[in-house]
This record gives structure tokens, C-alpha cells and sequence, in this order.
């Protein structure tokens, strides 16, 4: 669950950063480009205006009306020249292209004596207009001056298309970054969410360690490898006997019931062994600890060698062993434990160069659910047959209930 909300903050992170930095590109950038077409806006509107200045420099000095009107209209087709005017020095309007307008003042900076320009909104249009008026000079005298009302409408048109454009584009790249936003985040958690199951698992004695597939090979494939390798240690440690290296007690129960609760639901019979090693105090008493524990090794190996792999084979303590055989009837597991019986009543064991040894083991069996339904007197079902195997002469298989026949023919064998 933290894990999976690790990916979300993840994702949303990723995502909040590529979107947060397309837009300030994208806004930076429309800002640039708004500025720069400005300016070329502006310096169009200009040159026609210097034109319209130079053209009628000498029309103005003969005061030819004719003259300065088709230069009015010749500005006039220009693209985006939304009006032209001549003035003279007093501001009156000599020439206009609406004809109208010819004697009205027009105040707008008619004084300077600069080129000048104003941008302001046409309340008619709605659209930004830049109101560009160049004084007409001849000989160093200001005989009037050229305005021209310079429409920004082309450069809002193709600034509303670029910005289209660009809001288009960082929509396709914001959709490319959440994919690969979601996949940095599968690709950083995934090994988390897997070491989160494996240390879960863990808690509950659920060794899985198996490694994931493909290797990582960044910090994250270190902390896999390290913990990898700490989960085998404790493996090791908490579920298996030092001496023998057979599961112990611990995970013996926990597989018990679960062996049950599979029992149970697919009604299949369990059978549980327990092997006691024959007068084996015996062996540690004549030839000493070590020797003692070489049995216990060796006997493990031959009870191991006899089982399937889903058995569970464990040291219940001192020489004392349990075995857990699922789907297997009562038939079955008899037929186990004589193999398991006669197989160590062969066996030669090497205590030294010098001294070989032969030892037996008596097995007590009782089957879940048919002996008992009650997983805590399995055992103690199993423990009883075992007593009496022991009771009736060792180096025998007993089962529940405990009859006289099998030990009959256990000993004949
Ligand atoms: P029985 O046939 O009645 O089972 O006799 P036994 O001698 O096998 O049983 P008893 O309970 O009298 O003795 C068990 C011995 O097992 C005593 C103990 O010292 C020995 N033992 C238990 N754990 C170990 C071990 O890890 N190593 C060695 N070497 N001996 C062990
Ligand atoms: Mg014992
Ligand atoms: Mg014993």
C-alpha cells in the first residue's frame, strides 16, 4: 500500500515537473516571439511611413493635393495600414483617406519633431494599433508630418496560431511525459513493491527469495542484491537446524497448518511421522559428541533421500525427527516410513577410519483428518504411536490406532 502510493507521489511529481517546465518554455518562448513580431510589426509600419514621409516631402512644399492623395492611397494598399494622413505643422489634416477628415486636427504628438510611436486599442475593432507619425522634414524645416495607423491584426492572427500550435504541442509532449512518468515510476518501484512482498512474506516465516528477473544494476539493484543476500542468511537462521540443516520446529508448525488447512479443502489425507533414532544416547556415550553429531547428519540425509520434494522433512529436537507428507494416505505414509526404517537399518555409519556403526529408528504415524481433526493432538497421536514402536521393541513403524499386527510384521522384516 505505501509502496503503490510511492508510484502515485512518483507519477504525479514527474508529471507536475515536465508540465510545470513545458508551460514556462512555452510561455517564455510566446513571449519572445509575441516581442519580436512586435518589433518587426513595428518596423513595417515605420518603413511605410518614411515612405509616405519622403514621398511627399516635395508635394507638401507645392502643396499638391492630387499628388498627396494618391500617396495617401497608395500607403492605404499596404497590407495592415489602417489609415494615412499628411498634417501640416499646425496639426490641421491636409490629406486623409477618408476625405472627411481633411481640416480636422489631429493632435497625437503632432508637435515632435521625432519619429514617434504610440500603440493603442482601435475601439472600432478591438484590435491593437500602433499610430506612427514621422515628421516631414525639407532643408532642417518641419513642414508637417506623415501618420499612418499600422494594424497589429496580422501579427495577433498569426500570434493566436502559433499559440494554438504550441498549446498543441505541449499537450502531445505533457501526454508523452505521463507515459513515460508512469513507466519511470513502475520501473523505480517495482523491485520496491517486490522486496515490500518478499520482507512481508519474511514476517510470516514465507522465505521467498527468489530474485527477480531482470537485474538492476543502480542503487536500487544493490539494495536487492544486499537484502537478498541477508534474507538468505536469516532464512538460514530462523528456519533451518544448524546441525543438520533440515527445517526446524518453527517452520515445521506453520507448514502443519497450512498442510491442514489444504488438507481440509481439498480433502486430501496428511500424514505426519515421527522418528525417534534408537538408543542413540548410546552413540554419543561410546564415541563422543561429534560422532553423535555425524548421525544426526547422516540420518537426515537417508530420511531426506527417501521423500518427494512437497514433504517436509524437520528436526523436532535432539534426535528426534518429524515428517509431513501431503496427499498421502494412510497406506502411503506406512509404506514411507518402513522404506525410511529399513533404509537406516542398513546403512553402515562411518564414525571414524577405525569404527562403523548400524542404528535404528522407530517411526510412530497418524494421519489428519482420519485419526484426528484436531491439529494439536496430531502430533500427540503421532508422539503415542512412536511410544509405541519404542515400548514394543524399537526399530518398528506404528501407527494410529496402535494395533499389534504391523509390529508383528515390522519385526519380521
Ligand atoms: P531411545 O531409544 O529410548 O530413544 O533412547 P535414546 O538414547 O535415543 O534417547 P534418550 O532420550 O535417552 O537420549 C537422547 C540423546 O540424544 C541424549 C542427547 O545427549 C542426545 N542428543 C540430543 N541432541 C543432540 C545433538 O544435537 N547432538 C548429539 N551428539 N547428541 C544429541
Ligand atoms: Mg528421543
Ligand atoms: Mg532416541
Amino acid at each position: 500500500m505505501i509502496m503503490r502510493s510511492l508510484k502515485t507521489k512518483l507519477i504525479i511529481l514527474i508529471i507536475g515537473l515536465v508540465v510545470t517546465a513545458h508551460f514556462a518554455t512555452g510561455a517564455f518562448i510566446m513571449n519572445q516571439v509575441e516581442e519580436a513580431m512586435h518589433h518587426e510589426n513595428h518596423r513595417r509600419g515605420m518603413a511605410v511611413t518614411l515612405d509616405l514621409a519622403h514621398t511627399s516631402a516635395r508635394s507638401l512644399i507645392s502643396y499638391d493635393l492630387a499628388e498627396l492623395r494618391s500617396y495617401i492611397s497608395f500607403s492605404m494598399q499596404q497590407e495592415h495600414v489602417a489609415q494615412a494622413m499628411i498634417i501640416d505643422q499646425k496639426c490641421r489634416v491636409i490629406m486623409h483617406n477618408d476625405l472627411n477628415e481633411i481640416g480636422s486636427i489631429y493632435e497625437k504628438n503632432c508637435q515632435d519633431n521625432r519619429a514617434v510611436y504610440s500603440d493603442h486599442y482601435s475601439l472600432e475593432t478591438g484590435l491593437q494599433v500602433i499610430d506612427i507619425h514621422v515628421p516631414i522634414e525639407v532643408a532642417g524645416v518641419q513642414l508637417g508630418s506623415a501618420v499612418i495607423s499600422y494594424s497589429h491584426a496580422g501579427v495577433q492572427h498569426e500570434l493566436y496560431d502559433l499559440k494554438k500550435n504550441i498549446l498543441f504541442i505541449l499537450l502531445i509532449g505533457t501526454c508523452v511525459a505521463s507515459i513515460c512518468a508512469v513507466l519511470v515510476g513502475e520501473y523505480i518501484t517495482r523491485p520496491l513493491i517486490h522486496l515490500c512482498n518478499v520482507a512481508r512474506n519474511m514476517g510470516s516465516y514465507r522465505f521467498d527469495t527468489k530474485k527477480m528477473e531482470n537485474e538492476y544494476s543502480d542503487e536500487i539493484g544493490e539494495l536487492t542484491r544486499t537484502f537478498y543476500e541477508m534474507a538468505g542468511k536469516l532464512e538460514k537462521e530462523v528456519c533451518h537446524d544448524n546441525l543438520t540443516g533440515l527445517f526446524n520446529r518453527n517452520i515445521f508448525q506453520i507448514r502443519l497448518t497450512e498442510e491442514c488447512a489444504q488438507s481440509l479443502r481439498y480433502k486430501h489425507p496428511l500424514a505426519v511421522m515421527m522418528v525417534d533414532i534408537d538408543h542413540f544416547k548410546q552413540v554419543n556415550d561410546n564415541y563422543g559428541h561429534p560422532a553423535g553429531d555425524k548421525v544426526l547428519q547422516d540420518i537426515a540425509l537417508i530420511m531426506a533421500s527417501q521423500l518427494r520434494g512437497e514433504d517436509c522433512l524437520a528436526r523436532y529436537g535432539g534426535e528426534e525427527f518429524v515428517i509431513l507428507l501431503p496427499q498421502s494416505s494412510k497406506r502411503g505414509a506406512l509404506h514411507v516410513a518402513e522404506k525410511v526404517r529399513k533404509k537406516v537399518e542398513k546403512h553402515c555409519f562411518q564414525i571414524d577410519d577405525n569404527n562403523t556403526l548400524s542404528l535404528t529408528v522407530s517411526i510412530g504415524v497418524a494421519i489428519f483428518p482420519e485419526d484426528t481433526s484436531d491439529l494439536k493432538w496430531l502430533l500427540a497421536l503421532a508422539d503415542q504411536a512412536l511410544y509405541a514402536a519404542k515400548r514394543e521393541g524399537r526399530n518398528l513403524v506404528r501407527q494410529v490406532p496402535m494395533d499389534r499386527s504391523s509390529a508383528t510384521s515390522s519385526q519380521q522384516k
